[in-house]
C-alpha cells in the first residue's frame, strides 16, 4: 500500500514542494518529464500536475494528498481537507487599478469590471463586501487588461508587487492570503490515513526546527539567574560548566519571532561568545 501524492509539475510551487519532502527523509528521483515516480524509502507514489487539477484528483482519490496553494483550493471548491499549512509559496490576491485611477475604498469597484483568473473568490469578496461587479475570467497575463480597454480592475495573485508596478498599477484591497498547503482526501483508507500521519510528523518536525534556533552561550555565574530567566528553552535550558571557573555554558532553544530581542537582553545581561545554530529536524 502506498500514499499517493500530487504536487506541481513545474511552476512555483515544484521545487519546494521536493525539497519539503527530501528534508522530510524521503527521496524521491525527479526525472525531467516525468509524470509519476516513487520515492525509494516511503511508500509514497508521487504524481507531477498541473496546480490547477491537483484539487479534482485528490477530491476523485487519485491523489490521496497533495500540495498545492490554498488560493487554487478556495477556487476550484472542490471537496478536501487543509490538513497542514507549508509556510512556501507565500502569495496574496490582490485587486489593483491603474496608478492614475483615484481609489478610496471597495466601493469603487461598484458596477466596474474586474479581471481575474479567481472568478469564485472575487465574487465570494465582492458579495460580502455588497458590491455588484461584473467579472471577465482570463486564465493567464491578468495584468496587462486595465493597459488593453478589458478591465477597469484586475485580481491577481502578488508577492513583491514587482509585476504589478511595471504594468503601471497599484494594489488597492487585499482579497486572500495563501501559502502553499497539504490537502488530502475526505475518505482515506486507515492504511493511507497512518502514512499521512507519519508524513505529517516529520513535517512538522522539519517546519518547527525551521521557526527555531539552538543558541549556546557563555555566562558567568553570577548572572547565570538572569539569563537563564531570559531564554524559554524546550524544557528548561541546559547549563554545563567551563573549563575556566565561574563561567557555565548555556544552551537553549529560540523561536525565529523573538529571537533578536532576547539576544540583545542576553548581550546587556552578561552572556559572551554566543553561538546561534540552525536545527535539522525537532520533535517534541
Ligand atoms: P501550472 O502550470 O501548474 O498550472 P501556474 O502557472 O498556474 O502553474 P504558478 O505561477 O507556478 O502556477 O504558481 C503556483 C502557485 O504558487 C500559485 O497558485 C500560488 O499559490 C503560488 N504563488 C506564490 N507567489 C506567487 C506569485 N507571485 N504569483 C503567482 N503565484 C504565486
Ligand atoms: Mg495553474
Amino acid at each position: 500500500m502506498k500514499l499517493k501524492i500530487a504536487i506541481q509539475k513545474s511552476g512555483r510551487l515544484h521545487d519546494d514542494s521536493i525539497k519539503l519532502l527530501k528534508e522530510c527523509g524521503i527521496d524521491i528521483n525527479n526525472g525531467v518529464n516525468k509524470l509519476k515516480t516513487e520515492a525509494a524509502n516511503f511508500p509514497l507514489e508521487v504524481f507531477f500536475l498541473r496546480d490547477d487539477d491537483i484539487p479534482q484528483y485528490i477530491e476523485d482519490g487519485v491523489a490521496d494528498i497533495g500540495i498545492v496553494g490554498e488560493n487554487v483550493v478556495l477556487e476550484k471548491q472542490k471537496q478536501v481537507n487543509i490538513v497542514q499549512k507549508l509556510g512556501f509559496g507565500k502569495c496574496r490576491l490582490s485587486m489593483a487599478v491603474e496608478k492614475s485611477v483615484d481609489y478610496t475604498s471597495v466601493k469603487d469597484l461598484q458596477n466596474k469590471r474586474i479581471a481575474t483568473s479567481y472568478p469564485v473568490i472575487v465574487e465570494e469578496f465582492l458579495q460580502q463586501h455588497g458590491i455588484k461587479a461584473e467579472i471577465h475570467e482570463i486564465s493567464g497575463s491578468v495584468e496587462i487588461a486595465p493597459g488593453i480597454g478589458l478591465a477597469d480592475a484586475i485580481c491577481d495573485l502578488v508577492s513583491s508587487g514587482s509585476t504589478l508596478f511595471m504594468n503601471g498599477l497599484k494594489e488597492v484591497e487585499t482579497v486572500l492570503k495563501s501559502e502553499a498547503v497539504l490537502a488530502a482526501c475526505h475518505n482515506l483508507q486507515p492504511e493511507q490515513q497512518l502514512l499521512l500521519d507519519k508524513l505529517l510528523f516529520r513535517i512538522q518536525a522539519v517546519r518547527k526546527a525551521k521557526n527555531n534556533k539552538y543558541i549556546l552561550l557563555n555566562a558567568p555565574n553570577d548572572k547565570l539567574n538572569e539569563i537563564i530567566g531570559l531564554l524559554p528553552g524546550m524544557k528548561s535550558p541546559t547549563v554545563l560548566p567551563l573549563a575556566e571557573s565561574g563561567w557555565s555554558s548555556v544552551h537553549a532553544v529560540l523561536n525565529e519571532n523573538d529571537f533578536w530581542d532576547i539576544i540583545e537582553s542576553l548581550k546587556a545581561a552578561g552572556a559572551e561568545g554566543i553561538l546561534v545554530v540552525p536545527i535539522e529536524k525537532m520533535v517534541i
